[in-house]
């Protein structure tokens, strides 16, 4: 179980078949404004990948956007509503399909508003993740062993969480609800970055 490191791009070869596990760091919350600094990338094997991306980077990485936009490769992120759009701005690729822990968490856990990916991983796995280094800065030259270690982490539990919620989501006859929901994530995505990112377009008033 390793972390490799990588500028600009993957390396052909990184990632067995199958799932993977994606997410980003960016300079903010905000996809137009905040720039994408990393993303790491796992296929459950135990190892994660970070591909950092330089200040004024081209963001011409075509190994992680054909992955990214493999329709037969499953993209399992937490909060893929935010990664999709920081993907989307900066690569100019659209993530799918996908699978979000966060709507699955949702729609089975109606117990509990905690669906943080640190309350998910302790209830669901039973492991400690630290989100200490969430807010640091991730267009730093040099990022530190315990940054690597923190974006390392947000990817190594994905695989095994989507186990456990699937099972979850068919016991409680919504599979198809959140499938649907995940179908979608793009297109919200997609509002988020025309304008619409705090309007619920469903909503009455
Ligand atoms: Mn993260």
């Amino acid at each position: 179980m390793s972390v490799y490191f990588h500028e600009e791009d993957l390396p052909a070869d990184a990632l067995g078949p199958g799932p993977v596990a994606v997410d980003t760091e960016t300079m903010g919350l905000n996809p137009l404004r905040d720039r994408l600094c990393l993303v790491q990338i796992s296929d459950g094997s135990g190892d994660e990948h970070l591909v950092r991306f330089g200040p004024g980077s081209a963001y011409d990485a075509p190994v992680l956007k054909a992955i990214l936009a493999d329709p037969n490769r499953l993209k399992l992120f937490h909060f893929a509503r935010f990664d999709i759009a920081a993907l989307q701005h900066a690569l100019g690729v659209v993530t799918a399909p996908v699978y979000c822990t966060k709507i699955a968490s949702r729609l089975v856990r109606t117990y509990t508003d905690r669906h943080g990916l640190k309350e998910l991983v302790r209830e669901l796995l039973g492991q400690d993740v630290s989100k200490q280094q969430q807010s640091s800065d991730w267009g730093a030259a040099t990022l530190t062993d315990a940054q690597r270690d923190y974006a390392a982490s947000d990817v190594r539990f994905l695989h095994a969480m989507k186990d456990i919620l699937d099972a979850r989501l068919v016991r409680e006859g919504r599979m198809e609800l959140a499938q649907a929901c995940f179908d979608f994530l793009p297109t919200r995505a997609a509002l988020d970055l025309a304008g619409w990112p705090e309007i619920d377009i469903f909503a009455h008033s």
